[in-house]
């Protein structure tokens, strides 16, 4: 692997293996591919299996070897974030003047509609037991460019209140452990999901507590269905058929903003995606998909 000093630009594509890759999930690492490629880059895997009630057995090794047939190939080994518990661990010890124990059950956060309030950052009322770890954060607003969506930013403190960084069933929460990976890989570019616009800020602001770089942002659009939901495993998003990628892996290009020439849809998956690579041009990703059936 290229030393961190040598490297210009670095992505990274970052399933949860909740379930298999389906045509939302292969836009997202196909758009993060070709623009690693594109830019002669590399492109890394890491598996957010942080969330083990959620885990489906069998998924992880099942969307490595979609992205394979695909001719999504990775550099470097994939990391698994359940093997980093040590690292979690003591950077969240390094936030503890700006952390507090919360013992807010989410039930009682859902009559705030998820905000929270603050009410334990001062101590936990008498009678309510220890439950998360919050992050306190300032009333500031927090703002970047995206490379796609355009300027974005927030009050963390108006629109999101302290976070939980540590989670009631004792995993670290997805906003740290992000951060702390994407530091550590020397990740340059992220490119992933809308869905995740409104937690980048969280994000950055992680990433000045820890003084880690603020990586670059490309959020792209999600595919919905007819219903405007996100395609996901609870939505019935068909798995990406292993024997025959390449129609599915058109389609991507194609909500992604590309025309790849249909003759393309009779040669192998390495040919099609010579074309993406050689064609690839950020600035023609449509900041809104189209919904599918
Ligand atoms: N693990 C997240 C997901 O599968 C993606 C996180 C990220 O790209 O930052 O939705």
């Amino acid at each position: 692997m290229v030393a961190p000093t040598q490297i210009t630009y670095r992505g990274r594509f970052a399933p949860s293996p909740t379930g298999f890759l389906h045509l939302g999930s292969l836009v997202t690492a196909l758009g993060g591919f070709l623009q690693a490629r594109s830019n002669h880059g590399e492109w890394l895997v890491r598996m957010e299996d942080l969330d083990l009630p959620r885990n489906l057995a069998g998924a992880a090794d099942d969307i490595l070897f979609t992205l394979e047939t695909c001719g999504l190939h990775w550099d470097g080994a994939v990391l698994y974030q359940t093997t980093r518990n040590e690292i979690y661990f003591e950077m969240l010890h390094s936030l503890k003047d700006q952390t507090f124990l919360c013992g807010c059950s989410r039930k009682e956060l859902q009559y705030n509609q998820g905000f929270y309030d603050g009410k334990c950052r001062h101590g936990i009322p008498f009678g309510k037991t220890p439950r998360t770890i919050r992050l306190k954060v300032p009333d500031q607003i927090i703002s970047f460019e995206d490379l796609i969506q355009g300027s974005f930013q927030q009050n963390l403190s108006k629109e999101v209140g302290d976070f939980v960084i540590k989670r009631a069933d004792g995993c670290y929460a997805y906003q740290l452990a992000v951060v702390i990976d994407d530091a550590m890989q020397n990740i340059t570019e992220i490119v992933r999901g809308c869905d995740l616009l409104d937690s980048t800020p969280r994000q950055i602001y992680l990433q000045s507590l820890l003084k880690y770089p603020t990586p670059k942002y490309a959020h792209l659009s999600i595919i919905t269905n007819t219903l405007g939901q996100k395609l996901s495993k609870q939505t019935l998003a068909k798995p990406i058929d292993k024997k025959n990628p390449l129609p599915a892996l058109f389609q991507a290009l194609q909500y992604l903003g590309h025309a790849p020439p249909l003759e393309l849809l009779n040669e192998k998956v390495e040919t099609l995606l010579q074309w993406a690579i050689t064609n690839w041009q950020l600035s023609k990703i449509p900041h809104v998909f189209a919904q599918i059936e």
